[in-house]
């Protein structure tokens, strides 16, 4: 009965923005490289059942142990969970970030090198340095939620 009454005060909007995420596990997203049968990376995906927000595990993080009401790492507002995929002379490595047009973020390439990375409109990424050799992908986890990406 309280939460009815608080529901029909606050109104719909105010409920979503505190929404008390009510997580759910969705699916997976496989990283694969081309030819290789296993993953090479994955992320778990959770849902909230009230508000549709999605929450991400980087598995090799560990905290499969926690509860979706504690563990979750955060957002910024707008932000979507994006996994980039950094590719050198057939070197890879992939990380979960955060992504939103317009967003600068530093990047460690996996030859060790700093390389800030610019999301574009499209959810694409382009460095912000002069033009290098490297090769990043973003991938939209909303997209890809029970797909594999594979990396070429
Ligand atoms: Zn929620
Ligand atoms: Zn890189």
């Amino acid at each position: 009965m309280e939460s009815w009454k608080r529901l029909l005060d606050g109104g719909v909007l105010s409920l979503v923005e505190s929404c008390s995420h009510d997580a759910v596990y969705y699916g997976a997203v496989n990283v694969f490289l081309r030819d290789e049968p296993n993953p090479f990376g994955s992320v778990d995906v959770w849902i909230c059942r009230k508000c549709r927000d999605l929450f991400c595990e980087d598995k090799r993080w560990g905290l499969t142990d926690l509860s979706p009401e504690v563990g979750f790492p955060k957002r910024d507002e707008g932000s979507k969970w994006g996994v980039l995929i950094c590719l050198i002379n057939n070197e890879v490595k992939w990380e979960l970030v955060e992504a939103k047009p317009g967003k600068r973020f530093e990047h460690s390439c996996v030859d060790g090198k700093a390389c800030p990375l610019l999301v574009n409109g499209d959810y694409s990424v382009s460095t912000t340095e002069a033009p290098s050799p490297n090769k990043h992908s973003l991938f939209v986890v909303d997209g890809y939620v029970n797909r594999s990406i594979v990396v070429k």
